[in-house]
Formats: structure tokens, C-alpha cells, sequence
């Protein structure tokens, strides 16, 4: 029933030590015992326990120093500490330091038996909710593969020779055929993107962002976002103007990401607007922050939608919004990205009349003061 469980007992008090091994073994577990912090600690490092039984009142390094380091370098061990009557404060006090219970001294064999019981179902639980968040993981990324490589792949080769066929290069294709090409071809165009944008979030979920934060001036990828949207921009007919900050605006930033973020709400912003139109981007360093408001001239959202635009697959549906293409996924991998950042976006919007989308970026030193407080 109990087979293999390591248990360690840490007590200064050798009846306490003695006693516990005595029932512990007798009920089947491998029990080992320390007289003090130190060699507890060091027997933990050897043995990588299931439970420790933990004596808080000890000479040398206290039961929560043992408790703290444990919680540190064994996070799967559960520690049950031992206390006396008068010092139940204390107990508390562990339990805040990541004890999960306690046992009150004197204390008889059977609630001995049933705090470790319950102790080991804890590490049994624990254990196994790491083990389905790594099985998760490693699904998550070998889905990605399976998207990326077997799906992704074999789609762009049809499209690069649908593009050659719908572009002339291949010479006269007959009316019908050619509508229904063109057809295949868009349909194709907005699986890619819907694609692209799936692997873009599920990247950010695996954690991509994080890896790959540095120090960075935001004003080079405002420059290349608005340079990138250029042509976008003037094949709508719309006006793209950028009047970036003359000061130099430090980020902590993953620039690559932040450039998504950017072409994304500016992307939208040429999408949603109207021939001859302008979108405005305008960047400004204020309270220790840096504020990008990207502003257009377009259709705008209704009000009672602009609550859920961030969410995944999220498009407003109307007559005008039905002949544009889309995913429902842009705004939602820059509401993560701008979590990854310590950033935040507004939006206000009037129909017919246009949009302002307003992110906000906490400037390096911003970001360093926060950690510290922490
Ligand atoms: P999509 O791929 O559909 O553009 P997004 O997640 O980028 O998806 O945006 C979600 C929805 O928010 C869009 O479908 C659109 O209805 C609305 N939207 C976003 N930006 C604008 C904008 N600048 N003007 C009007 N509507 C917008």
C-alpha cells in the first residue's frame, strides 16, 4: 500500500524522531531521520523525499529556514511541520511559507498515520498535475510541428503554382476556369493567414516571447512597421503618416514580436478604411511610459463590440465587414503580446467615423523599478 514512499523526519527531539520512525516504518515507509536543520536539509538533497515530517523549534537554522530551502529546491516535497501547542502562530506562519498541514504536539500514532497519508495523496496530486502540464506542452508542440511542417508546407507549394497560373505566367486559362482559380486562390490566401496567425498565438502560449526580451529603442520598429504597410496602404488608397518620438524611448521588448503588434492594429487600420483615407501613427513618451495611438478613418466599431474584438476568432459581423478578409486572430496575439511586455491597449471608436487604438509600453527603467518592488 505504502511500498516506496520517502519520508523524512526532521526533529531535535530523539523520543519525537525515534517514535515517528517506529509507526512510519511499521506502516511501510522507507523512513529516514535528521536531528537538526542542517543534516535535514542535506538528507533531503540525497533522498529527494515524498513528505517531510518537520519539528519547526530547533536549535541552529529553524524549522522555516529548512522549510523555505526545501519549498526551493524540492518543490514536489511535502513538508508537514511538527509544533507545539503554544506555537500555533508559527504553524500558520509555515503555512504561508508553503507547509501544506501540521501536526500539533503531543500527537498519537493514528493522526500521525492520517497526516501523512493525506500528505502523500498531496504529492500524488502534485505530481501528477506537473506531469499532465508537461504532456500538455509536449502535445502543444508537436502540434505546432504537425501545423507548421505537414499542413503549412504542401499549401504555400499549391498556392506558388496557383500564383504563376492566376498571375498569366502560364499562358491563357478559359474565362470560367480562371473566376473559379481566382476563387481557389483567395480561399487558399486566407487559410495561409488564418495559418500563420494560429502558429503566431500558439507560439506566444508556448512561451516564445519571454525567451527573447531585450533592450531596445521602440522608434526602429515603429519605422519598420509603418515602411513594411507602406505599399499596403497605398494599394487601399489610404494615407499612412507616422510622427514617431524624437526622444529615444528604451523598451524591454521582443522587438520581432512588437512588430506584429503594430502591423496588426495598423493592418487592420488601412483593412477598415475608406478610399482616400489616413491612418495616423503617432508615438510619445509620457509618465515614464511610451504611448503609440494608431488612428484611422474608417468604417469604426460598434460599441457594444469593442469589448470582445480581443478575443480568438472574434470578428464584428455586418454587410461591409462580410467582404473583407480576415482571421479573427490579430487582435488577440497583440492583447498577448502586450501581456508579455507589461503593455496594455485602449480603443475608442464612433461608426463612419473612424478608430483609435492606444498602446501603452512601460519604458526600461519603468519595468526594472516594478521587478524590484516585486
Ligand atoms: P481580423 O483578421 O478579422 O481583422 P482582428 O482580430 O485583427 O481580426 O480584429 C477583430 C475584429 O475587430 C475585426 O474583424 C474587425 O471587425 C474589428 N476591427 C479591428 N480593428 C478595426 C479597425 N481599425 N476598424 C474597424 N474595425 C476593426
Amino acid at each position: 500500500m505504502s511500498d516506496s514512499k520517502t519520508i523524512l523526519v526532521v526533529d531535535d527531539e530523539e523520543p519525537i524522531r525515534d517514535s515517528c520512525k517506529q509507526v512510519l516504518s511499521k506502516a511501510g515507509y522507507d523512513c529516514h531521520t535528521a536531528t537538526d536543520g542542517i543534516e535535514g536539509l542535506h538528507i533531503a538533497h540525497q533522498i529527494e523525499p515524498h513528505l517531510v515530517l518537520l519539528d519547526l523549534m530547533m536549535p541552529g537554522i529553524d524549522g522555516l529556514e529548512v522549510l523555505t530551502q526545501i519549498r526551493k529546491t524540492h518543490p514536489q516535497t511535502v513538508c508537514i511541520v511538527i509544533t507545539g501547542y503554544a506555537t500555533i502562530e508559527s504553524a500558520v506562519d509555515a503555512m504561508k511559507h508553503g507547509a501544506f498541514d501540521f501536526l500539533p504536539k503531543p500527537f498519537t500514532p493514528e493522526e500521525l498515520r492520517l497526516k501523512v497519508v493525506r500528505g502523500l495523496e498531496q504529492h500524488r496530486l502534485l505530481a501528477e498535475t506537473v506531469s499532465l502540464r508537461e504532456e500538455k506542452e509536449r502535445m502543444q508542440q508537436y502540434f505546432i510541428t504537425i501545423v507548421a511542417h505537414e499542413l503549412r508546407s504542401p499549401l504555400l507549394l499549391v498556392k506558388q503554382y496557383l500564383d504563376l497560373i492566376v498571375g498569366g505566367k502560364m499562358g491563357k486559362v478559359d474565362e470560367t476556369a480562371s473566376e473559379m482559380l481566382e476563387g481557389a486562390h483567395s480561399t487558399l490566401t486566407g487559410l495561409l493567414q488564418l495559418i500563420a496567425d494560429w502558429l503566431k498565438l500558439a507560439r506566444i502560449n508556448a512561451g516564445d516571447i519571454a525567451g527573447g526580451m531585450v533592450d531596445a529603442d521602440a522608434r526602429p520598429i515603429l519605422e519598420k512597421a509603418t515602411g513594411d504597410l507602406t505599399s499596403y496602404a497605398e494599394s487601399k488608397d489610404v494615407r499612412l503618416i507616422l510622427a514617431c518620438p524624437s526622444e529615444p524611448c528604451p523598451l524591454c521588448a521582443h522587438a520581432e514580436s512588437l512588430e506584429v503588434v503594430l502591423k496588426n492594429i495598423m493592418s487592420n487600420a488601412i483593412k477598415y478604411n475608406r478610399k482616400g483615407g489616413t491612418v495616423t501613427v503617432r508615438g510619445e513618451v509620457a509618465d515614464g511610459r511610451l504611448q503609440i495611438d494608431i488612428i484611422d478613418t474608417g468604417m469604426g466599431i460598434p460599441e457594444h463590440e469593442i469589448p470582445f474584438i480581443f478575443e480568438d476568432f472574434f470578428r464584428v459581423k455586418n454587410s461591409k465587414m462580410a467582404s473583407i478578409p480576415g482571421t479573427g486572430l490579430g487582435l488577440s496575439i497583440v492583447k498577448k503580446i502586450l501581456e508579455g511586455h507589461h503593455g496594455t491597449v485602449e480603443v475608442e471608436s464612433k461608426v463612419d467615423e473612424g478608430t483609435k487604438f492606444s498602446v501603452f509600453l512601460p519604458l526600461v527603467c519603468e519595468l526594472h523599478t516594478g521587478e524590484e518592488e516585486n
